[in-house]
């Protein structure tokens, strides 16, 4: 099969993904063999191939976001068939036996394994995952509308639930950084009764979309909402942006980092922190997560705005990830 494979990280610009021929994978007595027709690109594969996140097996396939049809199945499965169309997201197996497995906390399994991190993922023409950890996909999303669900959506869900924010009818949301993630979580926010302030760089692409999409204001990353906000979430992973989000927050307010890499944060008074303010991260979801995510995006119904690569492209959509030049989500067509 054709795969891009990461054979040394390095420099997105440098084209660190080759595009090869590799011998297609056979499922394990619980996994399926998927045909992948559409994967998402999100800047966690980004942090993968540039080698922010540390080499966990050589000559990854990146990708995890992942639609595509199945196409064979190990011997033990009985939960998905021969032709059913299934995501694949970021979560790629737990143990079940862990302190986190068993109190409803697998995001943070002790011995998770990571789709395009851990084991090859879907930047190539199959992959295989274990049926358990496959998702159902609710129909009104095309391959391609489906795709950026599976991590930009549910992370972003994952991220909303953590800001604490209860009574959605007239809350104060802040985005920072609005690339496919936030262009997901504010249709999630809004259809609930949210009103969205944005704080994002690129005038033309990502400020123009969270304008598009509804936001109540929209302004430069170094911009403050008019308003205290109950809550934020940080999707941009710029760590210098963690006082100036803590300072726009009102009292009690939540400040929720939704990427699995930052640059530091610098330091910052006390008294942005005082009145109780939070700050918080979000590692991985659990599969109650996706499940619950896909379901109302699917009611909303939520739209998302997708850029289309070939495979064989791989390297320049990751280029136009890191130049903030994708407006919404990037996805291969495979
Ligand atoms: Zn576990
Ligand atoms: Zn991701």
């Amino acid at each position: 099969m054709k795969a891009c494979v990461l054979s040394s990280p390095a420099a997105v610009d440098v084209r660190p993904l080759k595009y090869i021929e590799v011998d297609a994978p056979n499922p394990n007595d619980d996994e399926v063999l998927v045909r992948v027709h559409a994967c998402g690109v999100c800047r966690t594969d980004l942090h993968i191939v540039e080698g922010d996140l540390p080499e966990r097996i050589p000559a990854v396939i990146p990708g995890h976001q992942i639609v595509g049809e199945v196409a064979a199945l190990g011997s033990n499965v009985a939960s998905v068939a021969v032709g059913d169309r299934v995501g694949i997201a970021w979560l790629r197996r737990t143990c079940g036996a862990c302190r986190f497995c068993r109190a409803s906390k697998e995001n943070l399994c002790e011995r998770a394994e990571f789709n395009g991190w851990t084991a090859n993922g879907g930047f190539a023409e199959y992959v295989v995952a274990p049926a358990d950890f496959v998702y159902s996909l609710p129909e009104g999303f095309d391959d391609l509308q489906a795709a950026p669900l599976l991590c930009a959506g549910i992370i972003g869900y994952r991220s909303l639930r953590l800001t604490g924010i209860e009574n959605w009818k007239g809350a104060r949301l802040g985005i920072y950084g609005f690339g496919a993630a936030g262009h997901v979580v504010i249709q999630v926010a809004r259809a609930r009764g949210a009103e969205v302030y944005v704080c994002t760089r690129d005038r033309e692409r990502h400020q123009a979309l969270a304008t598009e999409l509804g936001a109540k204001w929209v302004g430069d990353s170094s911009e403050t909402p008019p308003v205290k906000l109950y809550a934020s979430i940080v999707f941009a992973p710029a760590g210098e942006l963690v006082p100036p989000a803590l300072e726009a927050l009102d009292k009690g307010g939540v400040l929720v980092l939704g990427g699995i890499h930052m640059s530091p944060i610098p330091s910052f008074d006390y008294s942005l922190l005082y009145q109780e303010r939070v700050i918080r991260s979000v590692a991985n979801n659990t599969r109650a997560d996706g499940r619950e995510f896909l379901a109302e995006a699917a009611k909303i119904p939520l739209r998302t705005h997708v850029e289309k690569f070939r495979l064989e492209d791989a390297n320049d959509a990751l280029i136009a990830l890191k130049h903030d030049a994708i407006k919404g989500a990037a996805v291969l067509m495979i």
